[in-house]
């Protein structure tokens, strides 16, 4: 496209905003109003007036909408060697890290660990300092540290920010987490941001290098930055403060990870010659749902006030409607998606069912099977947590990064190698106080006599496995997709899964996914100019955190009905939405009800996330009984409900009780 063309497609604020490319910029805008739209088109036009692409940052939220918005960008500039840079906040601190790490006493391989390792590794450090897990929970006490992290409090002072005896008990554990995770070159999802805020507080010339790497920076969702994120962005474009940031206070949904709503508005006084331009227009919703979400974000007292217009005339009402049971809602909603498609020619992808919590989709996905619809549920149970995945990921992981202990731990044994729990234990102890690598304190036991020769040798033979492992990952004849299969191969992995479930149809879906997981190696190595076994771990281990798994964007991208949780669907539209479950203690969620007016409006911007996602039609539903451990329960419609009909249609509702 032409730089015409590229403004032709914007209104005059959205062009105002496209174009000023110079100096600090805020776009504070409602949903659907082309925020998005705005920050693509300003890189388009960025590029058409010569600036290298890779000179231009964007940060986004999510993988999925960085996956997006990489997507718009092909289609307005075509495809191009030279790309800007699209990433999420942890996924742009890694790749500063990888640069740099080394002065903060890490290698530049560090691992980035998992869920999973991260609770592990919490329930060994508990156990070190003598906590039981009735006191402290191996995962309220991971929740602690991601708070302080998150908050850029340090080991030393947390005892200073310790509320109760559980947090002063965490305060003791969060120093020996830390040095743990070091020991092991690794380093979890929160000390992404940290360590690179610590980068660029204690090494100037780390963010010199950085800072000179790009001229235009922008942030969408602007909403959802924390204050860790935006002095991160802020150090990196101090230079030129180019910095264009384009959101919505209306949909900030992350309180709960650091962003306040009245951030959104401090980007004055961090940039007090900051341009601000409002967009009022709304490209996405009929008039119809645009009333019931202006009526029901008004009843939110803490908000900028924002004008927002529809641009589009309704053919159908939003519909309310209320069903006797669960089931009942999953049914009606499958039958009159079967009927639209079989009659009204509407495409599975033109449909999504939106919920708040992860327990909901169940019912929509055996309703929606038994009917033979195509569907596709986001932001549900990774694959990644699946056990040969995360067996075969700790294969990799440990190839990669010789210290990262968590994962060797994971299969020292698995397949079955005759390395007892006892032999280990005494490795491990000896490795903690010596400070040693496990393979080193494993000599130096046997040397001692504290572990027999034969225990030893078969700890010794599986180093040597991991050497040739290794080996073979380092070559450039084969494939990682290749090495993969050889190491499968050769940990005969598949009749350790055939001997491990008895039933075929469960060994049959095993080993689906551990074919998937090559092919997911195979796509990754299609895609990316220098493909890697660390890069690709990175990608998933970023990934991961995200709602979305790895190829989400695939999936989002086929013909199939949307499942998924409103967290997951923010930036997102869709032709017909169902917006279930709309119930006391679902939407708004248990804990805000029983929570602060503050809970309450963040569950009510999450709703307007929810109806804001809808283009032509909306459906909003509740089930009369919902069943809560196995026993049906009564239920309260969400206050919600009441909030966006208009006065005469609850007067209407109340009649027809
Ligand atoms: P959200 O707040 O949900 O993130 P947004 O402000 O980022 O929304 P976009 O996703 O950029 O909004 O745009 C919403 C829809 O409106 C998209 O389908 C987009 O293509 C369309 N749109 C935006 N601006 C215009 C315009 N000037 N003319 C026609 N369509 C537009
Ligand atoms: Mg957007």
């Amino acid at each position: 496209m032409t730089p015409r063309e590229l403004t032709a497609s914007l209104n005059p604020s959205q062009r105002d905003a496209a174009t000023t490319v110079e100096g600090p910029l805020l776009v504070l805008a409602g949903a659907g109003t082309g925020k998005t739209r705005v920050i693509t088109t300003r890189m388009a036009l960025l590029i058409n007036r010569g600036t290298a692409a890779d000179r231009i940052l964007s940060v986004t939220f999510t993988n999925k909408a960085a996956k997006e918005m990489a997507e718009r960008i092909r289609e307005l500039i075509g495809r191009r060697k030279v790309k800007p840079l699209i990433s999420t906040f942890h996924s742009l601190c890694v790749k500063i890290l990888r640069d740099e790490i080394e002065v903060l006493g890490y290698r530049k391989n560090f691992t980035i660990i998992d869920r999973g390792d991260q609770e592990s590794l919490a329930r060994e450090v508990l156990r070190s300092i003598r906590v039981q897990e009735s006191t402290l929970k191996p995962g309220d006490l991971l929740a602690i540290l991601s708070r302080w992290k998150t908050n850029g409090v340090q080991p030393e002072s947390a005892g200073d920010h310790a509320l109760d005896d559980r947090e002063f008990l965490a305060s003791m554990a969060y120093r020996k987490y830390c040095d743990r995770l070091r020991a092991r070159n690794s380093v979890d999802f929160d000390d992404l941001l940290l360590l690179t805020d610590q980068l660029f507080a204690k090494h100037p010339d780390a963010l010199k290098r950085q800072q000179d790497k790009f001229d235009y920076v922008q942030i969408d969702e602007y909403q959802d930055t924390n204050q860790l994120q935006f002095r991160l962005i802020q150090a990196l474009v101090r230079s030129h403060n180019n910095l264009c940031v384009v959101g919505d206070d209306d949909q900030s949904i992350y309180a709960w990870r650091g962003a306040e709503v009245k951030h959104i508005l401090s980007f004055q006084s961090h940039f007090p010659t900051a341009k601000i331009v409002r967009l009022e227009d709304n490209y996405r919703c009929t008039d119809e749902i645009l009333n019931v979400a202006n009526r029901l974000v008004s009843f939110n007292r803490e908000r900028h006030h924002k004008v927002l217009r529809s641009t589009k005339k309704a053919v159908e009402p939003v519909r309310y409607e209320k069903f006797s049971d669960e089931v009942t809602e999953a049914e009606r909603i499958g039958l009159e998606i079967s009927y639209m498609i079989a009659k009204k020619n509407r495409q599975p992808s033109d449909f999504a069912i939106l919920f708040r919590t992860n327990e909901q989709p169940r019912a929509f996905e055996s309703e929606l099977r038994r009917r033979q619809i195509p569907y596709v549920i986001l932001g549900s149970q990774s694959f990644f947590d699946r056990k040969e995945i995360r067996d075969l990921m700790a294969y990799m992981r440990i190839i990669s990064q010789p210290r990262d202990e968590s994962a060797l731990l994971r299969i020292i044994n698995t397949p079955a190698r005759s390395i007892g729990t006892t032999t280990i234990e005494k490795i491990m102890k000896r490795s903690i106080i010596e400070g040693s690598p496990f393979f080193e304190a494993t000599r130096n036991a046997i040397a001692s006599g504290e572990l027999s020769e034969r225990a030893g040798q078969s700890v010794l033979r599986f180093e040597e496995q991991l050497k040739t492992w290794r080996a073979m990952f380092a070559t450039t004849n084969q494939s990682l997709g290749q090495s993969l299969r050889k190491l499968i191969e050769s940990l005969k992995y598949k009749s350790e899964v055939e001997r491990s479930y008895k039933e075929p149809a469960q060994v049959q879906t095993r080993l689906e996914s551990i074919e998937q997981l090559a092919d997911s190696v195979d796509d990754y190595t299609r895609r990316v100019a220098n493909p890697r076994l660390q890069s690709f771990l990175d990608e998933i281990a970023l990934n991961d955190r995200d709602e979305f798994g790895t190829d989400k964007k695939k999936e989002l991208d086929q013909n199939a009905v949307k499942l998924l949780t409103i967290h997951s669907a923010k930036g997102l539209e869709f032709p017909r939405v169902y917006l279930v479950g709309m119930e006391e203690g679902l939407l708004p969620h248990k804990r805000s009800v029983e929570g602060t007016r503050q809970d309450i409006e963040e569950e009510r911007r999450l709703a307007y996330v929810g109806v804001t996602r809808a283009q032509e039609s909306l459906t909003l539903t509740f089930a009369e009984t919902r069943r809560k451990w196995g026993k049906p329960r009564k239920t309260v419609p969400s206050r919600f409900l009441f909030e966006m009909r208009s006065d005469k249609q609850n007067e209407e509702a109340v009649e027809a009780e």
